[in-house]
Formats: structure tokens, C-alpha cells, sequence
């Protein structure tokens, strides 16, 4: 590894590794030639014609559990078939209904590979089609996702209806009430108006396409958000092996479907006759390793256990042949002697993150291994109701699918309302309009749901502990106490909160007319009482009128917290100067910076750089950072506490940390504002943490009023047009985080990127990064020199073990041989245009998922609200200062 020293800046370079694994199953081990149960081989005897029955030959279990012979070997598979109704569809397509309501399309579809386009159809109103041919395992998959898909709606339906008509009151029901209305039981659109995106004519469901002998090498099976395609894998190296023959594979693959419409269920809005739909969608995970992605996989096990009960997934497809399956309870043999359900012994949060139960010692970031964490939480929480409560596996799994639901709802919201309780737009009344409780806002929402606050094990939980709380502990199982509930969080190192938040406390912004919007702190308790005088009102005429708020936030009780580590953010450390850590990781290399672009899209586009400014042809692969180059940049952040920080967050993105010179002069330097005598703003840095100095240019504390450091913004608007398309910035615009050093008369004062183009080179707006802008309303002359692109603007590193740093957890200490995944990387652009020796200092911004003061004002104890978020109490500034060099 070549170290490169100048000046103060050591950086390294690194070796990415850019391929993406996405929603796949692999990945996990399992533990080969168990000892082989007594058999118990299922052969039914299939005599006479499945005519005009709807029935066919499925295998209702994998061979392994059909058979009972965890060696079982190219084995005569039509010994494990059984006769089961399969449909009376002509075809191998079927709507799915939810509460007598019908999806508006086919709700999901089998096909053979991905080149097949026409469905199977029925033999004479039968599937009497021959064991192991193809059609056989269209006919098996078919049977299994319709399977799955009828036990979710029926959890479904007892969860909303727990929620909505019996469950607690105190909190508002973040869950869809009356989704048959807007469709979003299942992946639902809405079709807009090709001439204007803002009118939504309808909406209409998409169709699952799942692909049952899917050519894949290696053998895998996935699930693709953005095609709406599962594919169960096949290929010709062992072509006796179908994914499609292990049903608690397709049940895994069918999660994460199922994550997404949960996720999604809140983002259509229905009130007679028109919808309202957001205009984004979201996802729990990105296509890089982060904890949300981690949830998503650990759901998705869970749901096989959900359907089998088995606490053991891909016996068949995944275990017998690759090593691959995974468990879902410490008590599997899979786990080697560590684990155990003793108290102290289970997989817990955050040291478990890397572990691969067949190889204990490798470390990697994968999200099916820190998955594994959620999943046997999952499972023993499930477990432990059906104990405490004497409850059917039937019965438990409704409970938890109910809070599950619940919980992914709140995270997934993109309205900003997170219930319909205060939807100016379902309760046709206008009192809460511009009141935001979730994800900031409904324009910032996909920021904030998805980049600058998103789920991680922090969020996750939290949401799912207070849903326990309320629709478990106060209602479906009394028995399962708040300390139980607590007590088996910690158990997992998931109590990584002190309250649970159910006072969502957001913005209101109101309209006083004039052009002037008045942004107040509200909580859900004051929009309550801004259309409710008391809470008498308990007619069930619309359930969400029956919501009484608590107003107060319910604390943990500290004594359950035993195993859950909580560390304050000072510990973690940038380190500059720690002798054999090296503080970044730099990569400039041609090939490897385009394989990170190549899968680079943000809001579900991709990302274009800019052309004439920077791309990856002035790379140059010195590890230094040179004009015109497009620089993948790894911080190796240090954790200077004893304990291990898990899901450590970077963010490059803009955010409040500088101030207008003179709030009358608000405009955008860009030549129109100029020719019309329009008054150009100047920013200057507001002192974070001392820096910069007074004499730098640092702007003091000073007070809370509108445009001040001190006050962070409220709504997070950037820019905004004056009326007449001159554009103008908003008072306490969030900006780009890198700073420019600029000598001028003996002085040197760290100032805008925009003071320095146009005093020091002079240069023009087309000349500036981001040139698809310069022209349009996203362009700021605040990162006209260097830049961090959409996308590739925040960064996670999975844990960092105590007194390491980030690539010493991952290299047994000694950061040779490191392999950093994009995960880790983020991606600056440096304009062409720019002198060598020009330093900049971008502020970034840290937290991390076990955090004592990052998510809650340590002073008060309160969770900060969303708009905080953008400020820099909730995280650690760290100044990546570095100098441009040839
Ligand atoms: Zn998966």
C-alpha cells in the first residue's frame, strides 16, 4: 500500500471493490450433512385427473424437510410431491384482493425465464403437468406466492383492524385505514398526467413478474424493486437444482416484495375524487451496504418462518449444495459455541454485524449477515409471544406482522405527515395544512427518509418497540410487558434509545398571507388541539378520530439496559494524526471510478457529472487530488471508546452551517440577478466547534433570529425563484459543505466557493461544476469548484471496534489487504479550472446507530425534530481539509 504524504494530508489509496450484491439470498452459511432425522417421506398418491379442480402436484415443503434427510442427493423428486388446489385462473396470473377491494391489474404473474412471455394455461381447469419439467415449477411457485400472499393479507387484516378499531388510541395509526381505496395493499402508481406531473388521473397496480427457472451463474435467487421481478434461480452447472424448488426461498424473496408495499402503503391518498401520490417511492435499503438494506433482509428470513415455523430457511437450495442457507434462532447448530440464548450470548447489536457463522473470523459488510440480527429478534420476539400469551404461531405472527407493518409505514411515509390523523388533504379540512411530523416535510422527504435520517437499527427499533408498546403490551397480549419487551431488545443490543418518541415533533408552517409562511415547532399534541378541544370524541365514524394523544414521550425503563452500549458522538474521531491509521482512503484510478459512477443513481435516476468541468479523463492515479478529477474519497474514521459503534454515517450532502453577509441581498450570482442590478448574496462560514478563527472569517454565535447561525432552517429550501424567474436563496439555505482558502492583502480567510471563483479566477457560471444547472433552478455557485455528487454524497462503514479504526475492525488491525465496497466511498468532483495549491476544508457530517447524543438533546433528553438535522448539534463535524495538486 503506497502512503502519500504532503503537508499536513496522508492519505492512501485503496482498492474498491464495485460490485453490487443486491437483494440476493446468498451470501450466508449453513452447516452441512446434519444428522439426518428419522424419514418421514411424504408420498402421496396421486390418482386420477386434476380436470376442472384447480389442483396440481406442488412440493409443499423442500425436498430436505419432505424427506427428512438433510443428505439428500439428486434425489427422485416426484417422491416429495403432494396434490394441492392451485387456482381456478385459467392462467398462471391472479389479482390479489385486500378487504373485498381487487387489485386493478393482474397482481402478479409466473413465468418461466426471462425471455418467456405467455403464462401457463390450466390443462382442461387442472395442472396435471409432469414432476420436474418447467411447467411444474411454474404451477409450485405460483402455489407458494399465492400462498404467502393470502397469510400476509389475512395478518394484514387483523393487524389494521387491531390498530384502527381496538388497538391503543394514544398514538396515531401511522398504517393505511381503508388501503383498499388507494391500492396500496399491493405495488400501486399512480398514473399521472402526461402534460402535467402534479395531476394524478388514477391509480393502478403493478404486476410482479416472478421468473421461476431464471438463468443465473452462480446459482442465486433476487428481488428487483425497480423492475418488479423476482427471479428464482437456475443454470446448467447442477441443472436438477431449482431455487424454485425450495419454498422458504421464494417466501424470502416474496418479503422483500412485501417490505416494499408496507413501505410504500402511506404514499397514495385517497378522498373522494381525487389521490394525491408522492412523487417519490421508497425503498428500505439502497443498492449499497447499509443497516436499512440489513433490515430488509432480516424481515424477508422472517417471513419464511412467518409461513413454515421453521426457524431454518433454504434447507434445500441454498444449504445442501452451496453453504448457504441461514438461521433464524441462536439455538441452530449452524452457530458455533458463542451463541446461545443464554442472556449475553445472542446475536446481538453491533458486534454481530460482520459475523458469518461458518467463518467466524472473516469480517465483511454484507447486509444478509447483519441481518441475522433482526431476524432472530424477530423470531424470538414471535416465539416469546406465542409462550407469554399462549398464542398460535397463526396468532403471533398477526401481532408481529402488525407492528411490523405499522412501524415500516411511519419509516416509509413520504407525505411528512406519518398518519392520516393529520392529512389536511383524507380529513378535508385545512387546520394542519404545512404541519410535518416524519421525514421533514413533503418536499424533503425522500432526503430525509432515505439519506440524511434513515432507518437504521436505531430507527427501526425504536418505532417498532413503541408500536409494541401500544398495540402488543397495552392490548393483544397484556402479559408481554413494556420490561419484557425491553429486556428482550437489549438481550439483542436494540434498546439504542432512551424514549420512544411517539410525540413526533415537527414544523408547522402557516400561511399569513403576503408571501409570508410562519414555520413554528409543533408536536402531534398541538395539531391535536388545533381541531380537538378534549378527547371525547370516541365515535368510530372514522377511526382516526378516535386518536387521543399522550402528549408526553414514554422513557425506557434504564435498569433493562444491560447489553446495549450507548457512546457519545465526541469518540468518534477523524484521525489525522494517529500513527498507523491513515485518515482517508483516495482512489483516482480511471476504471475503478467508473465502475462506482456506472451504478450510481440518485432518486432513482442517474447521476450526470459534469461534462467540461471534471470527469474521470483527467484521473490520474497519484492519490492526490488533481483538477478536472472525479475522487472517490473513504474516511477511516476512529473509534476512540471502549465499546464498538455500529453503522457509522457520513454525510457530504448541504446543510445550515453558513450565513447570508447582508439578509437583503438574497440573490444567486448568476449573470441574469447581475444584469437585472439585482443584490448577489455573499455566504460566509458560521464558526463550528471555534473554526474558523474571527480572524479567518468565522462567524460567532450569535442568537437565535432567522438567518443567524445559531438558527437552523426550518423547511430546508435552498433556492427559490423571486416571481420572476430571478432566483433568490432562501434565508437559511442549507449549503454545500466545502470551504475555500483565499489570501488576499496578507489575509487568509476561509471563504465561499463562490467569493473565490468570481474574485480570484473569474469565472463564469457555465464554467462552474454542475453545468446541466447553471442554467436551471439547482445550480449553486457554492460548489462551482468542487463538489460531491448526488448520490455518492454520504457514506456508511458498518462498525468500528473500540480503539480501531474502521479499516483496522475490518483487516484484523493492520489496514493491509483492505478492500473498501462503494458503501464506504464518497465521490467528489474538482473543476478543471482550479490552481494547484488551492486548499479547501469541506465539513462533513458523522453519527453513528448507538449513539447517546446524536438522536436526543443531551440536555433535555428530547428527540431532536427533523429540521435539526440539518444543523450540526445531532452530529460530529469533520474537516476533510486537503489541497488540489497536480
Ligand atoms: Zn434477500
Amino acid at each position: 500500500m503506497r502512503m502519500f504524504y504532503g503537508g499536513a494530508f496522508k492519505f492512501t489509496k485503496a482498492t474498491v471493490l464495485a460490485v453490487i450484491l443486491a437483494s440476493t439470498t446468498l451470501l450466508t452459511s449453513c452447516q452441512e450433512a446434519l444428522q439426518a432425522p428419522s424419514s418421514n417421506a411424504r408420498k402421496d398418491a396421486i390418482s386420477g385427473d386434476f380436470y376442472y379442480t384447480g389442483n396440481g402436484l406442488i412440493y409443499e415443503n423442500n425436498p430436505i424437510i419432505a424427506s427428512g434427510n438433510y443428505n439428500l442427493a439428486r434425489p427422485s423428486m416426484g417422491d416429495y410431491v403432494t396434490a394441492k388446489h392451485v387456482t381456478d385462473e385459467p392462467s398462471l396470473e391472479t389479482k390479489c384482493s385486500y378487504n373485498s377491494s381487487e387489485t386493478s391489474d393482474e397482481c402478479f404473474k409466473v413465468l418461466n425465464d426471462t425471455s418467456t412471455t405467455s403464462v401457463l394455461q390450466a390443462n382442461n381447469g387442472g395442472w396435471d403437468y409432469g414432476v420436474g419439467t418447467d411447467e411444474f415449477y411454474q404451477i409450485n411457485t405460483f402455489y407458494h406466492v399465492n400462498k404467502l400472499l393470502k397469510r400476509f393479507y389475512e395478518a394484514l387484516e387483523s393487524g389494521n383492524s387491531n390498530i384502527h378499531f381496538s388497538g391503543s388510541n394514544l398514538v396515531p395509526p401511522s398504517s393505511k385505514y381503508g388501503i383498499e381505496n388507494t391500492l396500496s395493499f399491493w405495488l400501486a402508481k399512480g398514473l399521472r398526467d402526461p402534460n402535467d406531473f402534479n395531476n394524478i388521473l388514477g391509480v393502478e397496480n403493478s404486476t410482479l413478474k416472478v421468473y421461476s427457472k431464471c438463468y443465473l451463474d452462480p446459482f442465486n435467487a433476487f428481488y428487483s424493486p425497480s423492475e418488479n421481478k423476482v427471479c428464482l434461480g437456475w443454470n446448467d452447472n447442477s441443472s436438477f437444482l431449482y431455487a424454485a424448488q425450495d419454498p422458504s426461498v421464494i417466501y424470502h424473496e416474496m418479503g422483500h416484495v412485501l417490505v416494499k408495499v408496507m413501505m410504500n402503503q402511506r404514499n397514495i391518498s385517497y378522498n373522494m375524487p381525487s389521490y394525491h401520490v408522492t412523487p417519490f417511492q421508497s425503498d428500505l435499503g439502497s443498492l449499497f451496504y447499509d443497516e436499512a438494506g440489513a433490515i430488509n433482509e432480516g424481515l424477508s428470513d422472517w417471513f419464511s418462518y412467518f409461513i413454515t415455523g421453521r426457524t431454518h430457511f433454504g434447507e434445500w437450495a441454498l444449504c445442501r449444495f452451496f453453504d448457504a442457507s441461514r438461521a433464524l434462532t441462536e439455538d441452530d447448530p449452524i452457530h458455533n459455541g458463542m451463541v446461545s440464548k443464554a442472556s449475553g450470548e445472542r446475536l446481538s447489536y453491533p458486534e454481530y454485524l460482520y459475523y458469518d457463522p461458518n467463518n467466524p473470523d472473516s469480517k465483511s459488510e454484507d447486509v444478509h449477515y447483519a441481518g441475522q440480527i433482526v431476524s432472530h429478534y424477530l423470531t424470538s420476539l414471535t416465539e416469546e409471544l406465542k409462550s407469554t400469551c399462549s398464542a398460535s404461531h397463526t396468532d403471533a405472527g398477526n401481532m408481529v406482522l402488525g407492528v411490523v407493518n405499522e412501524t415500516l409505514a411511519e419509516l416509509g411515509d413520504m407525505t411528512g405527515k406519518g398518519s392520516d390523523v393529520f392529512d389536511e388533504f383524507i380529513r378535508g379540512n385545512d387546520v394542519n395544512f404545512g404541519a410535518f411530523f416524519t421525514n421533514l416535510n413533503n418536499q424533503q422527504s425522500y432526503l430525509w427518509g432515505h439519506q440524511v435520517n434513515p432507518p437504521n437499527f436505531r430507527k427501526f427499533f425504536q418505532t417498532l418497540a413503541k408500536n409494541i408498546t401500544y398495540h402488543i403490551t397495552n392490548k393483544s397480549c397484556i402479559q408481554f410487558t413494556k420490561d419484557k419487551s425491553e429486556t428482550l431488545l437489549d438481550e439483542y443490543g436494540l434498546l439504542l434509545f432512551k424514549t420512544y418518541g411517539e410525540n413526533k415533533k415537527g414544523v408547522k408552517l402557516t400561511d399569513l398571507g403576503g408571501g409570508v409562511i410562519q414555520k413554528a415547532d409543533t408536536t402531534y399534541q398541538d395539531a391535536f388541539n388545533d381541531f380537538f378541544t378534549n378527547c371525547s370524541n370516541t365515535t368510530f365514524i372514522y377511526p382516526i378520530d378516535n386518536y387521543c394523544p399522550l402528549g408526553t414521550n414514554t422513557t425506557v425503563n434504564e435498569s433493562n439496559r444491560r447489553n446495549s452500549v450507548l457512546i457519545a458522538k465526541e469518540f468518534l474521531e477523524y484521525p489525522e494524526d494517529r500513527d498507523g491509521v491513515s485518515p482517508a482512503y483516495i482512489v483516482d484510478e480511471r476504471s475503478s471510478i467508473e465502475q462506482l459512477l456506472a451504478n450510481l443513481l440518485y432518486e432513482g435516476k442517474p447521476v450526470q457529472t459534469s461534462e467540461g468541468s471534471a470527469g474521470v479523463e483527467y484521473n490520474n492515479n497519484n492519490i492526490k487530488i488533481s483538477p478536472g478529477e472525479i475522487v472517490g474519497i473513504n474516511l477511516n474514521l476512529f473509534n476512540n471508546s471502549n465499546s464498538t459503534m455500529g453503522g457509522v454515517h457520513i454525510l457530504a450532502n448541504d446543510w445550515d452551517h453558513m450565513r447570508m453577509d447582508d439578509l437583503s441581498s438574497t440573490y444567486v450570482n448568476r449573470v441574469e440577478n447581475r444584469n437585472a442590478a439585482k443584490d448577489i448574496a455573499n455566504w460566509s462560514p458560521c464558526q463550528i466547534d471555534g473554526w474558523p478563527s474571527v480572524d479567518e472569517g468565522g462567524i460567532p454565535s450569535d442568537g437565535q433570529s432567522p438567518g443567524n447561525c445559531d438558527y437552523i432552517t426550518r423547511d430546508n429550501f435552498v433556492i427559490e425563484l423571486d416571481g420572476t424567474n430571478n432566483q433568490k436563496y432562501a434565508q437559511d439555505a442549507s449549503q454545500p459543505v466545502c470551504l475555500v482558502q483565499h489570501s488576499s492583502e496578507n489575509e487568509t480567510q476561509w471563504v465561499s466557493q463562490d467569493f473565490h471563483r468570481r474574485s480570484e479566477l473569474g469565472l463564469e457560471a457555465s464554467q462552474c461544476l454542475n453545468p446541466p444547472g447553471y442554467s436551471g433552478d439547482d445550480f449553486n455557485p457554492n460548489e462551482c469548484l468542487v463538489r460531491f455528487l448526488p448520490g455518492a454524497d454520504q457514506a456508511v462503514l458498518g462498525k468500528i471496534n473500540p480503539q480501531k479504526s474502521w479499516a483496522q475492525t475490518l483487516t484484523d488491525n493492520s489496514e493491509t489487504g483492505l478492500t473498501i465496497q462503494q458503501n464506504a466511498v464518497t465521490l467528489l468532483e474538482v473543476n478543471k479550472r482550479i490552481r494547484p495549491g488551492t486548499t479547501f476544508n469541506c465539513r462533513l457530517r458523522a453519527r453513528f446507530s448507538n449513539c447517546s447524543d446524536c438522536f436526543e438533546d443531551p440536555d433535555t433528553g428530547e428527540e431532536y425534530a427533523d429540521y435539526e438535522m440539518v444543523g450540526e448539534r445531532p452530529f460530529k463535524v469533520i474537516n476533510f481539509k486537503f489541497t488540489v495538486v497536480d
